[in-house]
């Protein structure tokens, strides 16, 4: 057991996972159907099969099949920038002085900068399986909308991204990027679509939000022949994609005979959080083992630690179907101060019914505290984070100065989910003490709770 663990520990080629594990199989109270907005019945293949493609449609409903196994194709290309590596934070844990051990699961390893390309690749395959002519989706901070853009390119797909305006303004560099792999980018809301008019019309001078932009990229999909809609979080599938994180993250730490205690990893729409986590719930859902599981998410969008949990619209312009999620409801828009990404309102359905079960807790961090963590980890492990793997970051910090203080050696393992190259801007309003962590009321959240639809 006291084999010497290096700085870095990789898997060979050959031990990447061959197939992903769907956490929903090992699952006894399954997570809620998405339902149909107008009919509030579970929606049927056939429904979303004109949103999403086939065979994502299938992964998407499939409760129970324990395993698929991942296409030779996306194996492939997984071999570009994977297996990842999983790093032990030596300089992290001598510059806090904690017995703990802390290991976190790189995952910036690849243009794109985060762990998104690993479900792009996935779903712009089956999409070329298909026959498609390109698919269409939204992004916030940039990193979905550039993984799927390289995705697309790879498999010759046309690729059309709504961006978020004020994202598209100030991060014209990650628009370049995903130019430069062939696709189109567009602001949203825009006028190019019958919702994005229409939310204009209702706020003229918005700079948008994820809601809004999903609203555009659904209904281009849906009006033009030969295209699907595709999406980077939240959904089940995604989170299936996602479990290549956990799975060879869980391969490494076995290697090593090491048993985590506690896995952290921040959470937006939940889906690098359900992927790093799965084989360990897995474990614990079966009664194997126990971890403590910790959801990281910010504290002007709260959407674990302060919504309900209810049926709600995944978007602003209230076309997709309803979804059972902790939700802030479809319309909460985060403060503009807020420059930590993780900015969507609800959380992915599986994540929800584990929390809501008991199975995991959540906590949610001021973004000057993240940032404060982000400069931290940088300056001693060397790796610019994410803002939003620096949320995961700064709750593994925390945990190891706990174990300073009781003198635990406990194994924390987190999931750095990208880098910040194109986050500077965050970063100088951080460094010149412009942030501020602006929290939302009771009573601001009550106001767009009180909004979600009523579904019995
Ligand atoms: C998108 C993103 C997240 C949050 O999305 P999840 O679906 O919650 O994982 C976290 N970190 C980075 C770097 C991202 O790009």
């Amino acid at each position: 057991m006291s084999k010497e663990i290096p700085y870095k520990i990789y898997l060979e080629e050959s031990e990447m996972p061959k197939a992903w594990y769907n956490l929903r199989a090992d699952m006894k109270k399954k997570p809620a159907p998405l339902l149909n907005p107008g009919t509030h019945k579970p929606m049927t293949a056939e429904e979303l099969s004109v949103v999403f493609c086939d065979e994502l449609v299938k992964q998407e409903l499939d409760n129970d099949t324990k395993f698929y196994e991942i296409p030779q194709e996306i194996r492939d290309f997984y071999k570009m920038y994977r297996p990842s590596p999983l790093v032990r934070a030596y300089c992290l844990e001598k510059k806090l002085g904690t017995p703990a051990h802390i290991y976190y699961k790189f995952e910036g390893n690849n243009t794109s900068g985060s762990h998104k390309l690993n479900s792009a690749i996935a779903q712009a395959y089956y999409a070329k399986k298909q026959g498609l002519k390109g698919v269409t989706t939204e992004t916030g901070a940039g990193q979905w909308g550039t993984a799927l853009s390289m995705a697309c390119s790879y498999f010759d797909l046309d690729c059309k991204v709504f961006m978020v305006k004020v994202s598209y303004e100030q991060k014209p560099f990650r628009r370049e990027v995903m130019r430069t792999y062939g696709a189109s980018v567009t602001p949203s809301p825009s006028e190019t679509t019958n919702v994005g008019k229409k939310i204009l019309a209702e706020h003229p001078g918005t700079t948008g939000s994820l809601g809004c932009a999903i609203s555009e990229a659904v209904e281009v999909a849906v009006g033009t022949p030969g295209y699907r809609y595709v999406l980077g979080s939240v959904l089940n599938q995604v989170l299936l994609h996602q479990s290549v994180i956990g799975l060879e993250t869980k391969a490494a730490l076995d290697k090593y005979g090491i048993k985590a205690d506690i896995v952290i990893g921040c959470a937006g729409g939940g889906s690098n959080l359900g992927g790093l986590i799965a084989p360990f719930m897995g474990e614990k859902l079966r009664g194997e083992a126990d971890y403590r599981i910790i959801a990281v998410e910010p504290a002007s969008c709260p959407s674990l630690t302060r919504g309900v949990y209810a049926y709600d619209f995944c978007d602003t312009g209230m076309v997709c179907p309803l979804a059972k999620m902790y939700t802030l409801g479809s319309d909460f828009i985060p403060a503009p101060n807020h420059a930590g990404g993780l900015r969507y309102h609800g959380m992915s359905s599986i994540l929800s019914e584990l929390y809501d079960q008991g199975l995991m807790e959540a906590r949610s961090v001021k973004q000057t505290e993240v940032f404060e963590a982000a400069e931290t980890f940088a300056r001693v492990e060397g790796i610019l984070p994410a803002p939003e793997s620096s949320h995961a970051i700064k709750a593994a910090i925390d945990e190891a100065l706990k174990c300073k203080e009781t003198g635990e050696e406990k194994n924390i393992v987190f999931g750095l989910t990208g880098t910040g190259y194109f986050d500077m801007v965050a970063y100088e309003k951080f460094h010149d003490g412009k942030m501020d962590d602006y929290i939302p009321t009771d009573e601001e959240l009550a106001k767009f709770r009180a909004r979600l639809p009523k579904v019995d």
